[in-house]
């Protein structure tokens, strides 16, 4: 039986154009960057090639990317660095009820040492409202946080906008970007975007690696004290073949972002459609048409999404859920209870993230098995008699 992978959202494989361009620099030119010998250099080149690839993926100057251990050091380091360095002209941070926890436990940790904090809600399909951040902002703002697309129900976020109204009141805009990078074209420049946050692990490249993208000019100092790497916005030697990887894995994204999208359009469009028509009482999460390529969440009543999921991979179908179980008590996720889904429905939540890689028999294997999957659980649900 084929594995069938749909947790792309969770992470991806590794191209293996990728990992051939990887593979050299952990065994022939494995040279420090820092180094003056040709060894070293060889890593300094490649490392500035991977910076140029990824900045071109988001009409960035590549001395505007500095590269991080991933999404969660990015979004630390454009928080806690960006507030500490401005306190003295404002504490206020702003952020969203969804955001992912590298960016809302950071704002809650500021929020401990005496910064201020607001937590914006959204709409039941799960976007920031302009007017909520419009009325959120005050003098003291130095900062706005909302991400570009949500890592569970997909809702992609209008940041252009968002961007605008946090600027027009003197506040700095940072996306976390994690789910989109890649996948869907963002202009720093166009978007107004003053940080964002990247990872490679959600674009076929490596774990363990990601940017922090800092509009010229602005001030954000390193995250960690030690040596003088990336411009020393980011010291400790750079991890080289993970960076040769991301920069890699974002041209790869750029050259073929448009039939990547069709494709994850085409097939998350028969599943979405074959799950809501052949199982009742069934409910989409997350925005109708705002939404990540390939994102498919619902939500099934009177099932738990664990049990789900154990099923789904006795078939060897891979997906998660925004419900789990902590402590013996099932909690669905922060976001799904931010778009005000009652309990008993967020329990519920399925989420296939649908990448390049997958095919139609997938979809269709899916759902094959899916409905029967729901019915024998609901048949032994407490909840459904
Ligand atoms: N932000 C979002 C929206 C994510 O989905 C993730 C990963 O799941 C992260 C941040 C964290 O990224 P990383 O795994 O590279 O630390």
């Amino acid at each position: 039986m084929k594995p069938i992978y749909m947790d792309h959202s969770a992470t991806t494989p590794v191209d293996p154009e990728v990992f051939y361009e990887m593979k050299p620099y952990f065994t022939d030119s494995y040279g420090n960057a820092s180094s003056v010998h040709r060894f070293g250099q060889n890593a300094r080149r490649a490392v500035e090639k991977a910076r140029e690839q990824v900045a071109k993926l988001i009409n960035a100057s590549p001395r505007e990317i500095v590269f991080t251990s991933g999404g969660t050091e990015a979004d630390n380091q454009a928080i806690v660095s960006y507030m500490t360095a401005v306190q003295s002209k404002g504490k206020h941070i702003i952020t969203s009820a969804i955001e992912h926890h590298a960016v809302l436990e950071t704002c809650r940790h500021l929020a401990k040492q005496d910064f201020d904090l607001s937590v914006l809600p959204v709409t039941p399909e799960g976007i920031v409202e302009e007017e909520a951040l419009q009325a959120a902002l005050k003098p003291e703002s130095r900062l706005v946080s909302i991400m570009h697309a949500n890592n569970e129900i997909g809702t992609v976020q209008n940041i252009k906008e968002l961007a605008a109204i946090a600027h027009e009141a003197g506040a700095v805009f940072h996306t976390d970007a994690v789910q989109t990078l890649g996948k869907i074209p963002i202009d720093v420049k166009a978007m107004g975007i003053d940080m964002l946050s990247g990872s490679s692990h959600k674009l076929y490249g490596p774990k363990g690696v990601g940017c922090l993208y800092i509009k010229k000019g602005l001030r954000v100092p390193g995250l960690l004290h030690g040596g003088g790497q990336e411009g020393k916005l980011r010291a400790g030697t750079e991890n080289v073949p993970a960076i040769v990887g991301f920069g890699k894995a974002c041209e790869l994204a750029q050259q073929n972002m448009a039939k990547r999208k069709e494709h994850l359009e085409k097939l998350s469009k028969r599943l979405q459609e074959g799950i809501l028509n052949t199982i009742p009482n069934t409910l989409l999460t997350g925005h109708s048409s705002q939404r990540l390529p390939g994102n498919v969440s619902v939500c099934f009543e009177f099932v738990e999404g664990e049990s789900i999921l154990l099923m789904l991979d006795s078939y060897g179908i891979m997906a998660s859920s925004g419900s789990a179980c902590t402590s013996g008590a099932l909690d669905p996720s922060h976001v799904l209870m931010a778009l005000g889904l009652p309990h008993e429905i967020a329990h519920g939540s399925l989420r296939l993230t649908l990448g390049k890689d997958n095919t139609e028999e997938d979809v269709e294997r899916v759902l094959e098995v899916l409905p029967g999957i729901i019915a024998n659980l609901r048949r032994i649900s407490p909840k459904s008699n």
